[in-house]
């Protein structure tokens, strides 16, 4: 019987484990990725930690995927020679106010299977002698991981079984094929599959477009910006120390993390990135900025959340005062001379008409065809499982 054939477009995580797991259910498979590397937006520009799944909704993609996917992904990097710690992670509640919502989260992280303790100041000082805190949560299953290192493997994976491989080729037509399948167009060539699976991340609702899908949501990107802690002031971290976070934002808030090198990471804030690609904010595109003016979603989005929220991250942004003032609420002895810049991501982030952040995984189908639309963190750690969903979609379209 002849195997069928699949184009994924996108070579991050999502892409390539996607890929994998198609070929593991012996489907011939094509990844497209338009840059000269893999993993070169979201999956090479991020945290590194496989998250534990406590956040999340329970029931959700995201609560369900998260939690399977700390197992899988982990035992992945084991079984694959990918670097890998699960050192666990402390949430800190640094003031009497921050307790109902630290409360709330230790109930959602037992909601969704997730082992956490509420902890003292005394214990959590035990974890982290620097930490600032009136309660903490200790979150075991939490990890740090090299998701780039996880990406290598599965090329390595691919190419052994014979995948076609295919960088620096961009995705620029698709269309129904004339005998069924869909076709896709690189530039050079017409490729032509029975299915079509779209995992471009900050591109997603463009390539779905150009599939012909008219997708409700939009990608905003978001950048996170990062600083590190100097070499010398290393000792102040030994793990992962979160803030609780607010329930009515999508993000964490910056967080201090300590990375399988040895070094801390602080970050990341989140502005608004002026470039779907853009990693600083030099890095400007106009017709990106049109597309984003000309959507009502992002006015809506920018109402709610302009002043002061959003002015607040600009200036944070601009400022290495203001970005060690919100790590020292964590940590007191981090001063602006103990950090230093390092690097930023940009976060594919769906955004409906009605100014809303779509907060699950957002994944449709339509014949022979199947898009990833939203897949903001925690995607990465939930790689392979949203790989298995795809894939099962991909077999029923
Ligand atoms: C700052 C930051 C911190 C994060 N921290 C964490 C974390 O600690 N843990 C976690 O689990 N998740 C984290 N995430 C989320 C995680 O990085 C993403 O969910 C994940 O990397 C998404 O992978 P992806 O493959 O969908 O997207 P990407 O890695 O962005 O890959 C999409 C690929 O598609 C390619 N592409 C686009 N258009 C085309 C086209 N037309 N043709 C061919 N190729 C195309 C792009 O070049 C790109 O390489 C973080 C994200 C950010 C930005």
């Amino acid at each position: 019987m002849r195997s069928r054939s699949t184009v994924v477009i996108g070579g991050g995580i999502i892409g390539l484990s996607v890929a994998w797991e198609l070929t593991r259910r012996g489907h011939g498979v094509t990844v497209l990725e338009k840059e000269t590397d893999w993993a070169a937006h979201q999956t090479g520009h991020n945290s590194n930690v496989v998250h534990a799944g406590l956040y999340y909704k329970p029931g959700s993609f995201k609560a369900r995927m998260s939690v399977a996917g700390n197992q899988s992904i982990v035992e992945f990097a084991k079984d694959n020679g990918v670097p890998v710690e699960v050192c666990g992670k402390l949430v800190v509640a640094t003031s009497e106010a921050e307790l109902p919502a630290l409360g709330v989260l230790a109930e959602r992280a037992e909601a969704n299977g997730v082992p956490a303790k509420l902890i003292g100041a005394d214990e959590a000082r035990e974890y982290e002698p620097e930490v600032a805190c009136v309660r903490a949560l200790r979150v075991e299953s939490t990890g740090i991981i090299d998701f780039p290192a996880v990406c290598r493997a599965l090329v390595r994976l691919l190419e052994e079984a014979g995948a076609d491989l295919r960088l620096g080729t961009p995705a620029r037509g698709i269309r129904a094929g004339a005998l069924g399948g869909v076709e896709v167009a690189t530039g050079s060539e017409v490729l032509r599959a029975d299915s079509l699976v779209n995992c471009a991340g900050l591109q997603s609702d463009r390539v779905a477009r150009l599939a012909g899908l008219t997708p409700r949501a939009r990608i905003v990107p978001f950048r996170g910006e990062y600083y590190e802690l100097r070499p010398d002031r290393r000792h102040l971290v030994r793990g992962l120390i979160y803030p609780v976070p607010d329930p009515s934002l999508p993000f964490l808030g910056v967080h201090l993390t300590r990375m399988l090198d040895g070094s801390v990471h602080a970050g990341p804030n989140a502005v608004l990135a002026l470039r779907r690609e853009g990693y600083r904010w030099s890095d400007i595109s106009v017709g990106d900025l049109a597309e984003v003016a000309r959507f009502g979603g992002a006015w809506r989005l920018a109402r709610k959340y302009a002043y002061p929220i959003g002015l607040d991250e600009v200036r944070r942004s601009f400022s290495k005062r203001r970005f060690a003032a919100s790590l020292a609420k964590l940590v007191p002895a981090v001063g602006p001379d103990d950090i230093v810049r390092h690097g930023s991501g940009v976060r594919a982030q769906a955004l409906l008409p009605d100014g809303s952040m779509v907060d699950d995984f957002l994944i449709e189908s339509a014949p022979n065809q199947v898009h990833v639309l939203n897949a903001p963190s925690p995607a990465a750690t939930s790689a392979l499982e949203i790989a298995k969903y795809v894939a099962t979609e991909v077999e029923a379209s």
